[in-house]
């Protein structure tokens, strides 16, 4: 879309406005700010306000909506899609807004929008309380949790979104809301799995619970000549897994970037320890593992665990499905994918989704997917531009091979760029209400730069 020039008189007035600080093309910082952890995307935004509170965050709506610009939000920046931010728009940048309050007692949380999820367990975790929060510590809170949120904890605690009380948002025309159970319902609903669809979120506040902080945790890894054998243990185990286990597993290279390919299981016991080592004796016992690193380990540890795979800059492109089923010919598939992978970094992994996140009803948070099930991602990851062509396909080729296995769902937070609008998808029969609360707090689809809900007529 064109965007329209700004006049540096309407900029100036919006700079005066602001604590935070607003940045152009050519200004010192411009190109550290604009730059996502997708290294794939490079759009250059006509203006980055990086906001410091809701009273900044409205005047760069206002602004925006004045000037035509569209609007791009910027949480974590690790949405793999790159829409948080715009070629020749506004991005609202919220990577100032660092502020957790933790309420011990009362066992809840208050984190701004630029938070991530290190720095969040990093403060509640000073408790001995955490919240479900995403695998991998450098993503926000805030597309994570808006979206759904996955993480080790979804068995006993839920996703992240189910862990959401209250948010504070400011809407398309500039009034800043308190969305909750008692406080605007319908915004309050939207928020839990509808993504960054209704207006920025300036601040969430979440439930904790006592976690750790050490628990029996980590990752195990088989060379991929065991690569069948290790995912049909995974399928057995996880059939019987309670809440207080999560596991995660995978077939590709060795995190560490050596080029290895391998099989990979993380796994997470959030009860005592003892019991914890009883329970994943069996994954410890299995086959002849290369490495294993389950043992007492520090939660916030367990979260970060992977980081090294996924650096800031290098070029991703990411397929995601809930599968129907985990049969053999998934996991033939998977093993197949990985002996002919381009790069050296790829991988394709599953997420076991069970216990408390499959159990709140379709209805009660807009995330409508409540299934025991696996997700499925392909997740492409390379350095040379010049390889783009061969890793994407890749990633296509293989993601298509698998498509008769998958379920009639997929996850918000992983679709790519080029995912179509298939919002049957990751909204399912919740849409229809959806585009009817996007009509009443965005009618005009200002915030559209996201898995757009059109607001209903
Ligand atoms: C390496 C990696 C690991 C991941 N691991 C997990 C995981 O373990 N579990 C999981 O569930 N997901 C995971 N994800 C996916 C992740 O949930 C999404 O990418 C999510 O969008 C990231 O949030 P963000 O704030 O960092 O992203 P951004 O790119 O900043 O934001 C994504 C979108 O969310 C919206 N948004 C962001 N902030 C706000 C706000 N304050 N108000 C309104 N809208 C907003 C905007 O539409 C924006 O385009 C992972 C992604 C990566 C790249």
């Amino acid at each position: 879309m064109a965007q329209p020039q700004i006049a540096l008189s309407a900029l100036a007035k919006l700079r005066s406005k602001f604590a935070g600080t607003i940045l152009q093309p050519g200004d010192p910082e411009y190109d550290n700010v604009r730059a996502l952890h997708n290294g794939m995307i490079d759009k250059r935004p006509a203006v980055i306000a990086r906001c410091r509170n809701e009273a900044e965050i409205a005047a760069s709506v206002a602004f925006a909506r004045e000037y035509g610009l569209e609007i791009a939000v910027r949480g974590g920046g690790h949405n793999v899609s790159g829409r948080a931010s715009v070629e020749g728009g506004m991005m609202i940048d919220l990577s100032l807004m660092k502020a957790i309050s933790v309420d011990a007692a009362m066992k809840r949380a208050i984190a701004q929008g630029g938070v991530t999820w290190g720095e969040f367990n990093r403060a509640t975790q000073e408790h001995g309380l955490a919240t479900t929060g995403g695998v991998i510590s450098t993503t926000g809170i805030a597309g994570l949790t808006l979206g759904g949120g996955y993480g080790y904890l979804a068995g006993k605690h839920g996703l992240a979104t189910d862990n959401l009380v209250a948010a504070t948002v400011v809407t398309a025309d500039g009034q800043v809301v308190r969305a909750s159970d008692s406080e605007n319902p319908d915004l309050y609903w939207a928020l839990r799995g509808g993504g960054g669809n209704f207006g920025v979120v300036s601040s969430f506040e979440y439930h904790l619970h006592p976690v750790g902080p050490t628990i029996m945790a980590g990752a195990i890894a088989w060379p991929l000549t065991q690569a069948r054998e290790v995912l049909r243990f995974y399928r057995e185990f996880t059939e019987s897994a309670g809440d207080e286990l999560t596991c995660l597993a995978g077939v590709g290279h060795a995190p560490d970037g050596s080029g290895v390919k391998v099989a990979i299981i993380g796994a997470a016991y959030f009860g005592a320890i003892t019991d914890g080592e009883k329970i994943l004796g069996p994954i410890k016992e299995f086959g002849s593992p290369l490495f294993d690193t389950i043992q007492p380990t520090g939660y916030s540890d367990l979260n970060s665990m992977f980081d090294i795979a996924y650096p800031k800059g290098m070029l991703y492109y990411w397929k995601s499905n809930f599968l129907a089923a985990l049969d053999d010919n998934v996991i033939s598939t998977m093993v197949e994918m990985v002996e002919r992978c381009p790069s050296k970094y790829s991988g394709i992994f599953l997420e076991h989704w069970h216990g408390a996140a499959a159990r709140v009803p379709q209805d009660q948070t807009a995330f409508v997917y409540r299934r025991e099930g696996h997700n499925l991602l392909v997740l492409s990851h390379w350095y040379d531009a010049a390889a783009n062509a061969e890793n994407i396909a890749w990633a296509r080729d293989g993601f298509a091979a698998l498509g008769p296995s998958f379920a009639q769902a997929r996850y918000l937070n992983y679709l790519d760029q080029d995912d179509a609008a298939d919002l049957a998808g990751p909204f399912g029969e919740n849409y229809a209400r959806l585009a009817q609360i996007k009509a009443k707090w965005d009618p005009r689809n200002v915030f559209h730069l996201n898995q757009n809900i059109q607001p209903a007529s």
